[in-house]
């Protein structure tokens, strides 16, 4: 926390004689620039205004920029304490302005926050790049970390040695002069490409397809609601009275699942697999043949043999191989299990006179009226056991149960809108843990989706413990008319997902802040999906799924309905997302001539793909991996599930749910989870290395 230096008042002064007083008073009264004096430290949220964040960042780089150059002009020679600890405290202020401004920008935004953002972004991004190039600096770095042995360092000095070093090594500052200017030159063309992407992409999905209808005849089978979306879509498009069908998922996939007519199900589906591939001006072809040569040739400037070395060795998994491995033992079970299910269609298809055989976009369509025989699950059955009141205290019962924590509701602390509670979370004892708020609802100026964030991460400031503050914020159904909100069976699993994420962030204990909780991505969903696990479980549903009116608790057939409904259509759906593993793994270490669709045909045919199935994404429209951050990591989703399932493998073969001494182990897991490798912390809780089988039995695969 910051206090104000006889330097900040004197230049405040100044400021006060040759400015406005306007600005003068904001300078002053500035809530990121003084200490918060709000229950816990919370940021005062009714005392910010948009006019606090400039400034504030304005200081905060200013501030660290004050930091660095102290540790670089050190007359002294550099140690862990004079550089890697001085580093590690380094731009606190304009971690409070940043998180403060980035998670409102997300949860509560308006044209102001999002212009904001637009100026106060590069600001931050150049900031950072500074540091990253500051050559003083690093040679300082490289000196401890050279002579680490030395230093009589602890295993976790070491690893935050061994972190900064490589954060810098990553971004070529042992390059040559010559060669870093070269890395610049690959990351600023790659950041041009990657862009160019997605603005393809997003012109391909939304203005170069649409299927119009005409005949109301071509709309059987679709769900009223489905036609009526469509009708609306075509008043939007100027078209009143026929009806519009996009490539927009929600569009998309009813489509697919309940369209009768065959001949429109190829036809938009052909729209669907074929963007960026239309040789017209927004083909990605050129554009990510292009990247993958260039991240090539990046990875091997740094070092590594190809892009995904390059970007895996950070990772839990650690080597390319290792994905490889991992990924196959998945794909031989699930591409069975889909070839059971492709002929469990044809055989639909057979007994309904159909003489044609199943095509990719037939898929849909007939696992539907698989569905129907198989698993039928009605959401309206479902809803009213799952209030929101409920689940909630569902979600705090497992964590009761596990941990001991308890939840108390907090109205004294400032919250960022009125729909957003505040809670104080505390031990068995009562004693601290951390803030959390949650935030359900949709609401203008609320991006979608739901995520966890932190206002503040937990930390050690002169050997006393700063507790953190963290964030859920959803999208969940509203109420309607008298009945609470009630959740459908996702929204649940989202709930307990992002709790996962939370306790995570409230856990958290390490004494460093570039290693406290800082997880590689393939580790990042353990926490959250491992929940998910409890909230499906009979004996928990039993607890909380109560009927909102009845108070009941919810039927046993229902709970067997849940838990089929979950092996519904597993075949497929991990080999699409397997597939796009694959294809994803093989564009980053595999040779590539130039020519893409055959790339992608031979990568796909030397896994043994089936015809009926299409990559959840090809290459052309691959946005994670060419417009996102997820390139050599797509991967990344079915490694957690992995660790979920294992992890949670570990509570069921106890016997108990709920059991302590697993539990105790567990959130210790979440507590150290950064201060050593990944498959390190995972196999102190564990005791041995994941494996695949929980994951195949879960999804049916087995
Ligand atoms: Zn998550």
């Amino acid at each position: 926390m910051k206090k104000i230096s006889p330097v900040l008042i004197l230049a405040l002064a100044l400021f006060v004689s040759c400015n406005s007083s306007k600005e003068t008073k904001t300078a002053m009264t500035n809530p990121f620039l003084k200490p918060y004096e709000t229950p816990f430290e919370v940021p005062p949220f009714n005392e910010i205004e948009i006019e606090h964040y400039l400034p504030a960042v304005a200081e905060g780089i200013e501030q660290q920029q004050e930091e660095i150059e102290a540790i670089t002009s050190n007359a002294e020679d550099p140690t862990f304490e004079n550089t890697i600890l001085a580093l590690d405290h380094s731009g606190i202020l304009l971690d409070r302005v940043t998180t403060v401004f980035y998670n409102l920008n997300s949860a509560n935004t308006n044209p102001d926050m999002q212009a904001l953002a637009r100026e106060i972004t590069p600001k931050v991004t150049a900031h950072s790049d500074n540091i990253m190039l500051n050559s003083a600096l690093f040679k300082r770095v490289k000196a401890v970390y050279d002579k680490r042995a030395s230093f009589n360092l602890n295993h976790e000095q070491l690893r935050l040695v061994e972190k900064f070093y490589k954060d810098f090594e990553r971004n070529g500052a042992n390059l040559s002069a010559e060669d870093q200017e070269k890395l610049r030159g690959l990351n600023q063309e790659l950041s041009n490409l990657s862009l160019k992407f997605g603005e393809n992409l997003l012109a391909e999905t939304n203005k170069n397809f649409r299927l119009v209808i005409e005949d109301e005849a071509d709309l059987s089978g679709l769900p009223e609601g489905v036609v009526a979306a469509a009708a609306e879509e075509a008043e939007k498009a100027e078209m009143s009275g026929k009806w519009v069908f996009t490539l927009q998922k929600p569009s998309l996939i009813p489509f697919l699942q309940y369209a009768d007519n065959r001949d429109l199900r190829e036809e938009i589906y052909r729209g669907y697999f074929m963007r960026g591939n239309n040789d017209n001006e927004f083909d990605n072809k050129e554009v990510l043949a292009k990247m993958v040569e260039l991240r090539d040739e990046r990875a091997k400037l740094l070092g590594y043999t190809n892009h995904a070395a390059y970007i895996i060795d950070n990772n839990m998994a650690k080597t390319p191989e290792n994905v490889y491995d991992f990924l196959q033992k998945l794909w031989t079970p699930a591409l069975e299990v889909a070839k059971k299910e492709r002929d469990e269609m044809q055989a639909i298809i057979n007994r309904e006179g159909g003489k044609f055989e199943l095509k990719s976009w037939d898929w849909w369509y007939y696992a539907e009226k698989l569905r129907k025989e198989k698993y039928d699950l009605d959401e309206s059955e479902i809803k009213p056991y799952f209030s929101l009141d409920n689940v909630r205290e569902g979600v705090f019962y497992v964590c009761n149960q596990l941990y001991g924590i308890q939840f108390e509701r907090r109205e004294d602390i400032p919250v960022y809108h009125p729909e957003a509670e505040a809670w104080e979370v505390k031990e068995a004892d009562g004693s601290h843990v951390g803030v959390l708020y949650m935030d359900f609802h949709p609401r203008d100026g609320k991006r979608v989706g739901a995520w966890n964030t932190g206002y503040r991460r937990q930390a050690y400031k002169e050997g006393k413990k700063i507790y953190p503050v963290t964030s859920i914020v959803c999208n969940f159904t509203r109420s309607a008319g008298d009945a609470p909100a009630l959740l459908n069976f996702d929204e649940v699993q989202t709930f307990f997902h992002e709790f996962g994420h939370a306790l995570h962030g409230l856990f958290t204990d390490g004494p460093y802040r570039r290693t406290a909780g800082r997880v590689p991505r393939d580790f990042v969903e353990l926490p959250s999906q491992i929940m998910e696990n409890w909230a499906a479980e009979p004996e928990v549903l039993k607890v909380y799924a109560k009927h909102y009116q009845t108070g009941e608790a919810i039927p046993d057939a229902l709970v067997q309905k849940l838990v089929n409904s979950g092996h519904f259509n597993q075949g497929f759906a991990t080999v699409e997302y397997l597939a796009a593993s694959l294809l994803d793994m093989d564009w980053h270490t595999q040779p590539f001539n130039g020519d893409v669709l055959a790339f992608e045909k031979t990568s796909m045919d030397r896994f043994g793909l089936i015809d009926e199935i299409i990559p959840r994404y090809r290459s052309t429209y691959f946005s994670h991996i060419f417009a996102g951050g997820y390139s050599a990591g797509y991967y990344v989703y079915i490694w957690a599930g992995v660790l979920d399932t294992d992890a949670f493998a570990a509570f069921k073969e106890s016997g108990d749910l709920f059991n302590p001494e697993l539990a105790a182990k567990f959130r210790t897991l979440l507590a150290k989870s950064g201060s050593d490798e990944g498959m390190t912390i995972y196999r102190n809780f564990r005791g041995q290395d994941p494996s695949t089988e929980y994951l195949l039995e879960k999804r049916g695969l087995k």
